[in-house]
């Protein structure tokens, strides 16, 4: 069977989530940044549900949540006046709309 050998171009969050899963089934990955240090650029990032899964399933997400907080809503500011404009719970919906319907309309 041929020696099945990856090279993937670029150490940000793709190139190094790529080179995670392929290890994990146990191809090997090079990781090649054009950059010198692989370091954290910015104030932070917000990780969807959907990144929150596949991070879950390379088992990083435990080791995450200890540099993390989950916001309560997403609030939209008139940043002149300081004044709240509209705050969008981040709660879970589904199970206040449905407790919204009337019975026996979801099944
Ligand atoms: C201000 C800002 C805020 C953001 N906030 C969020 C957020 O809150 N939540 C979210 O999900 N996303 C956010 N994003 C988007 C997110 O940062 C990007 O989608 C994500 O970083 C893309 O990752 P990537 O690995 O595909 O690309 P990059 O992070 O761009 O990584 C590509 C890497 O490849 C290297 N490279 C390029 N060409 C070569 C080459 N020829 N050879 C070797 N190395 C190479 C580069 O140096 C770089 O390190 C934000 C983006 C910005 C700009």
């Amino acid at each position: 069977m041929p020696e099945r050998r990856v090279i993937v171009a670029g150490g940000g969050i793709g190139g190094l989530v790529t080179a995670l899963a392929l290890h994990q089934r146990g191809i090997e990955a090079v990781v090649l940044e054009q950059s010198t240090r692989l370091e954290a650029v910015g104030a932070g990032i917000q990780i969807s549900p959907n990144a929150c899964h596949v991070l879950d399933r390379l088992g990083l997400l435990d080791a995450l949540r200890s540099h993390a907080f989950e916001p309560r809503s997403i609030d939209i500011t008139d940043g002149r006046r300081d004044r709240l404009l509209i705050s969008v719970p981040l709660t879970p919906v589904a199970a206040p709309l449905r407790s919204a319907l009337p019975e026996r309309s979801s099944r």
